[in-house]
C-alpha cells in the first residue's frame, strides 16, 4: 500500500484515455514505460457509478436495506471545509485521506492498482488569484460586474494581513491538490495599506513551502503607477512572472510599454490580463502582439481574459489570432469568472465572457484554461478543480471533451514553459486518477474521489464513503 508522500514506481491495470488498460512504470519522476496490463483486467466488468462511488459489479447491485459501510473510506474534501480568515488552513499532505485499502487499491510500497480508474496527465491552474481565494466571506459581497468587484476586494485588501493571505492561499492550494492539480499560476497583488508587498511575500513563501508537492509560481500584479521601489522589491522577493492590467488603465499602449520594458530588464516571463470586456474598443492584445514582436521578446509571454475575441468580426478575429500568432503569445481562457463578471449590462441575450477559443485553437494558438477566481469578490463560486473549468468549455465555449482537457493539462503546461506530464514514456510523472468510465464522465465530476501523483510522488488521496438508498449501479458498455 502506497501511502501519500511516498514515491510511486507502477501503477496497474489502470485505464487510459484512448480505452486501453495498462501498466505505467516510473522511474525519478519520468514515466519509463506505458504497456499493456499484465494482469488480466476486465474494465467492462467493473461498473462505475457516475457519482463517483467505488462499486461493485453491476450483476451485484447493492442492497439499498444492507448496504456495507466501510468506515476506513471517510472521505475529505478541503473544498468543503469552512474557511475564511480565522478558518486554519489545509495541510496539502494531510489533507490526503489514507486509510488501508482505500478505494479497493492494492499493492505494495510503490504500487498503485487502480483498475476501473482513469490516469490523466495531472492538471493545471494557469491563472489564480490566491491572495484573494476564499475571501467572499469577508468581502461586501456585491455580486457585480470587473469594478464593483475590484472595489469590493480593495476595501477588504487594505485592512489585510500576510498571515491572512498565507493561511487562505494555502487552503485554496490544498484544495487544487486533492484536485488533481499539481502546478499552479498565481497572481499576487500589491496591496494598499501598510506594508505593500505583505501579500508577495506570504505567496512566495507558501510557493517554496510547497515545492515538493506541487509547482506553484507567483506573477506580481503590478497596478498602474506603481513605484518602482515596490517592483524591485517584489521582484527581489523572487517573483516567477510579471503582471499587470493595461486595458484598465488611462493609457493601455503606455502601461503595456512600461510593463515590457521592466520584462526585458529583469528577463521575467510576463502574464497580463488583457480585454477582460466584452466590447472591442480596446483591444490591448494588438499593442502587445506588436510590442512584442519588435522588441523580439524571447520569454514567455500570455494574455489572459481575452473576452473581447469573443466579441469580434470573423475578418477582424482573424487578423488578430495572426498577429497573437506571429508574436508567439499564449491565450489563457478564464471561464468561470468572465461567466459570472461580464454580460451584466445585457437585460438579454447575455454574451458569454468567452475568447474565440475553436478559431484560436484551429490556428495553432497555445491556448490554456483555468478559474482565475475563487469564491472572492471576483468570483463567489469554485471548487478549484481544472476539471470545473474544462466542464465549462464544454458547456459554454462548445469545445470538444479532449480540446477542453487539453486546456488544462498540456496547454496548461505550455503556457508555465513546463515540461508535458501525464501517462506517456518520457513525461513528467504528474497524474490524476479518477473513477470514471470516460474522459467525458471524468469532466462531468467524477464524485470526488482522485488519486494524484508529482513528480513520481502520491500527493493526495481522496475516496468517497456515499451511503444511499438507490441504487445507482451503471455497467461499461462492451
Ligand atoms: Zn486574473
Amino acid at each position: 500500500m502506497t501511502r501519500v508522500g511516498q514515491p510511486v514506481h507502477r501503477i496497474t491495470g489502470v485505464s487510459l484515455v484512448d480505452g486501453t488498460v495498462a501498466d505505467v512504470t516510473v522511474e525519478n519522476g519520468i514515466v519509463t514505460a506505458v504497456d499493456p496490463a499484465a494482469a488480466s483486467v476486465d474494465p467492462a466488468g467493473a461498473s462505475v457509478d457516475p457519482t463517483g462511488a467505488p462499486m461493485g459489479p453491476a450483476t451485484a447491485p447493492v442492497d439499498p436495506a444492507g448496504a456495507a459501510v466501510d468506515p476506513a473510506t471517510a472521505s475529505v474534501d478541503p473544498t468543503d471545509a469552512p474557511v475564511g480568515p480565522a478558518t486554519a488552513p489545509v495541510d496539502p499532505v494531510r489533507a490526503g485521506v489514507d486509510p488501508a485499502g482505500a478505494a479497493g487499491e492494492t499493492g505494495g510500497d510503490g504500487d498503485l492498482s487502480l483498475p476501473g480508474w482513469l490516469l490523466l496527465s495531472a492538471t493545471t491552474e494557469p491563472h489564480a488569484h490566491l491572495d484573494k481565494a476564499f475571501s467572499w466571506r469577508g468581502c461586501e459581497q456585491t455580486y457585480g460586474d470587473l469594478r464593483a468587484a475590484i472595489a469590493s476586494w480593495c476595501a477588504y485588501a487594505e485592512t489585510m494581513t500576510g498571515e491572512d493571505v498565507y493561511r487562505r492561499a494555502r487552503c485554496a492550494l490544498g484544495a487544487y491538490l486533492a484536485n488533481g492539480c499539481t502546478t499552479v499560476r498565481t497572481h499576487a497583488d500589491i496591496l494598499p495599506g501598510p506594508e505593500p508587498l505583505r501579500g508577495i511575500e506570504a505567496m512566495t513563501r507558501l510557493r517554496d513551502e510547497v515545492r515538493e508537492l506541487m509547482d506553484v509560481q507567483v506573477a506580481v500584479l503590478i497596478p498602474e503607477g506603481t513605484p518602482g521601489r515596490l517592483i524591485a522589491g517584489a521582484i527581489a522577493l523572487g517573483v516567477d512572472v510579471l503582471g499587470g492590467c493595461p486595458h484598465l488603465c488611462a493609457d493601455p499602449v503606455a502601461e503595456t510599454t512600461c510593463l515590457l520594458d521592466l520584462a526585458e530588464r529583469f528577463g521575467l516571463p510576463v502574464d497580463l490580463h488583457t480585454d477582460e470586456q466584452l466590447g472591442t474598443d480596446v483591444l490591448s492584445i494588438r499593442e502587445l502582439c506588436r510590442q512584442v514582436r519588435a522588441r523580439g521578446l524571447r520569454q514567455r509571454v500570455i494574455a489572459s481574459h481575452c473576452v473581447s475575441l469573443g466579441s469580434l468580426e470573423p475578418e477582424q478575429l482573424a487578423d488578430v489570432i495572426a498577429e497573437v500568432r506571429a508574436a508567439g503569445i499564449g491565450i489563457v481562457s478564464l471561464p468561470i469568472t468572465n461567466l459570472y463578471l461580464q454580460g451584466r449590462e445585457h437585460a438579454r441575450f447575455r454574451p458569454r465572457g468567452l475568447p474565440a477559443l475553436r478559431a484560436l485553437l484551429d490556428a495553432g494558438v497555445d491556448v490554456a484554461a483555468g478559474g482565475d477566481n475563487l469564491r472572492d469578490p471576483f468570483n463567489p463560486m469554485g471548487r478549484a478543480d481544472p476539471f470545473e473549468t474544462a466542464s465549462l468549455l464544454i458547456t459554454a465555449g462548445h469545445l470538444d471533451a479532449a480540446s477542453a482537457l487539453a486546456t488544462v493539462t498540456d496547454g496548461g503546461r505550455t503556457a508555465l514553459s513546463l515540461p508535458q506530464g501525464g501517462p506517456a514514456v518520457g513525461a513528467c510523472a504528474n497524474f490524476v486518477a479518477v473513477r470514471a468510465d470516460s474522459l467525458a464522465d471524468a469532466l462531468a465530476g467524477p464524485g470526488d474521489a482522485r488519486i494524484v501523483v508529482h513528480n513520481g510522488r502520491l500527493v493526495s488521496r481522496t475516496v468517497v464513503d456515499r451511503q444511499t438508498a438507490l441504487t445507482t449501479s451503471v455497467a461499461r458498455p462492451r
